[in-house]
């Protein structure tokens, strides 16, 4: 069964250009609502960690290195479905592949800077979520 959360990261690019406020009124106008939410910057070695499971992929020593790079907004998301939800919302991985109206499609700017993270799987959103947040930043 699907569970009610995701968790999402705004990155460091979009964080830069000052999209965060665009970013989250997309998310709340899609009618999720934030349960947890953080400013905060990933050193490389807790970005390595977050991002463990690229670890064999061509690009993980610039993910690392990128999402490092600057703050980051994190935060815990509550709709009904919201892993599937939340992947329609944010579009494909390239943003020249995401549909219009997506995260992605407006904000992102290439496939390594595209905007946001969105969990892919209910074991993932609970295993992130716990990465950033203590059980008493959670406001459901
Ligand atoms: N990424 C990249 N180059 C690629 C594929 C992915 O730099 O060819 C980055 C990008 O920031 C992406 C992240 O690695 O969001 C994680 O990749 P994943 O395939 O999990 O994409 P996502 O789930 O974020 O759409
Ligand atoms: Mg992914």
């Amino acid at each position: 069964m699907a569970t009610n959360r995701t968790f999402t990261m705004i990155k460091p690019d979009a964080v830069e250009k000052n999209y965060i406020g665009g970013i989250l009124k997309m998310i709340n106008d899609a009618g999720f609502k934030i349960v947890a939410m953080k400013y905060t910057k990933l050193s490389k070695e807790s970005a390595g960690a977050f991002y463990e499971v690229h670890k064999e992929r061509p690009f993980y020593g610039e993910l690392v290195e990128y999402m490092s790079s600057g703050p980051i907004v994190a935060a815990i998301l509550e709709k009904e479905n919201a892993v599937e939800e939340f992947r329609k919302l944010i579009g494909a991985t390239n943003p020249a592949d995401a549909a219009e109206g997506t995260i992605r499609k407006v904000y992102a700017k290439s496939i390594q800077a595209n905007a946001v993270h969105g969990s892919d799987s209910d074991e993932n959103a609970k295993i992130e979520g716990d990465f950033h947040f203590k059980a008493n930043e959670i406001f459901a």
